[in-house]
């Protein structure tokens, strides 16, 4: 029987371990500058899939807010103690908000899913009520405790993976009538306890669980030897004028002239944006924030700023370095050099050895040379994911 209406991922990301070695609940953890929930968001991404639901632990909604970024998803649902009282959560709110046809329950921690595998899972639910992703054992199995105890054939076993596929009613009611072991960790275990079928489908390696230090690094190696570089280049001028403030560099710089124009017309920042929005090929500042548009009158440029960064890392990417240019006859930009890389750096989050300001003057011809107002050139490195 197809499955007709609506199907949700449902994605858990409750645990609050960090067996990963880090302070964070490893779902919050980066992977090429990433969180993995955002990854496992990502690849949620299925022309099958309605929707996706997040289930996270209390008190990590600032956290979840923060990985999710500009994500168009409905509100978190709160998890409870243990996986399956979260799963249990993550389905009653779904079925408050009138259910679904169809349920995929899927671990943050295999953040990398084929869509291949999701085809499979869909196509499944039509002749079962579940379907699980599977893979065959292939280490030689034995019973151990402090030493090797007698093999265990392997020829009858396979590894269990996520997303798990389920008819929606069927699993809610299934978790629901739970009485077994409250840390059972499959959900195909509830299903069939309530006497449901779950077909085998073929799983993948690259949903693996990540778990360790040494997962993470594996992941960050494999994704950062996909990333390509870019370069963009940014330009920007203002003309001085009289009783406007002075900002450059995202700093106040005490001066008897300021700059006019957009925002606090601040032309190295601009100028750095545009570098930005220019590796990604995103347009440029304008494009993102209009001249005409009266809220961004006076606004602080580091929003501009942050919103290119913002875009960088939701792709993937991540930024190596930054260079900018001031030209202009006057202030003079050496003392305040040192503050304003400082300020760029925390801005892009990057270290200050990766962010360069330097200055030049015209000597004295053109508009700079005059005093007329003040030019930036910036460059900016960034990598990015290859383009699949
Ligand atoms: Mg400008």
């Amino acid at each position: 029987m197809r499955v007709e209406g609506k199907i949700v991922a449902l994605l858990v990301a409750a645990g609050s371990g960090s067996r990963a070695g880090s302070a964070l609940p490893k779902q919050y953890a980066a992977i090429a500058g990433k969180a993995m929930l955002a990854h496992a968001i990502d690849h949620l991404e299925h022309p099958l899939i309605d929707e996706v639901r997040v289930v996270v632990g209390p008190g990590q909604e600032s956290l979840y807010r923060e990985a999710v970024g500009a994500r168009a998803l409905p509100s978190p649902i709160v998890g409870g103690e243990t996986r399956q009282q979260s799963v249990r959560n993550g389905l009653e709110a779904l079925a408050a908000e009138g259910g679904a046809a169809a349920v995929l329950i899927h671990d943050a921690a295999r953040p990398f899913l084929p869509a291949t595998v999701v085809d499979a899972l869909i196509e499944a639910l039509e002749r079962s009520d579940g379907a699980v992703p599977v893979l065959p054992v292939v280490d030689s199995l034995a019973l151990a405790a402090a030493e090797l105890g007698d093999p265990v054939s392997r020829e009858a076993l396979v590894r269990v993976q996520t997303p798990q596929a389920f008819r929606f009613d069927v699993i809610l009611q299934a978790h629901q009538a739970w009485q077994g072991a409250a840390d059972v960790t499959d959900d195909a275990q509830v299903a069939r306890a309530s006497g449901h079928s779950v077909a085998a489908v073929a799983g993948d390696i690259m949903l693996d669980k990540l778990t360790y230090p040494d997962d993470f690094a594996r992941e960050e190696q494999r994704l950062s030897a996909r990333l390509v570089s870019r370069t963009g280049l940014g330009f920007d001028v203002h003309a001085f004028a009289n009783g406007e403030e002075l900002w450059l560099g995202g700093l106040l710089i005490p001066h008897s002239l300021g700059l006019s124009g957009h925002s606090d017309a601040d032309v190295v920042l601009h100028a750095l944006t545009d570098a930005l929005l220019g590796a990604i090929g995103a347009g440029d500042i304008g494009d993102h924030f209009p001249p005409t548009d009266p809220q961004w009158r006076g606004a602080p440029s580091s929003l501009f700023l942050g919103h290119a960064r913002g875009m960088i890392e939701e792709r993937g990417g991540r930024i190596d370095h930054v260079d900018v240019t001031i030209i202009c006859e006057a202030p003079k930009i050496g003392p305040h050099r040192a503050a304003m890389r400082e300020r760029v750096a925390g801005l892009l989050r990057l270290p200050v050895s990766s962010v360069s300001i330097k200055a030049t003057t015209t000597e004295r011809l053109g508009f700079a040379g005059r005093g007329e107002g003040i030019a930036a050139q910036a460059v900016a490195t960034v990598r990015l994911p290859e383009a699949r």
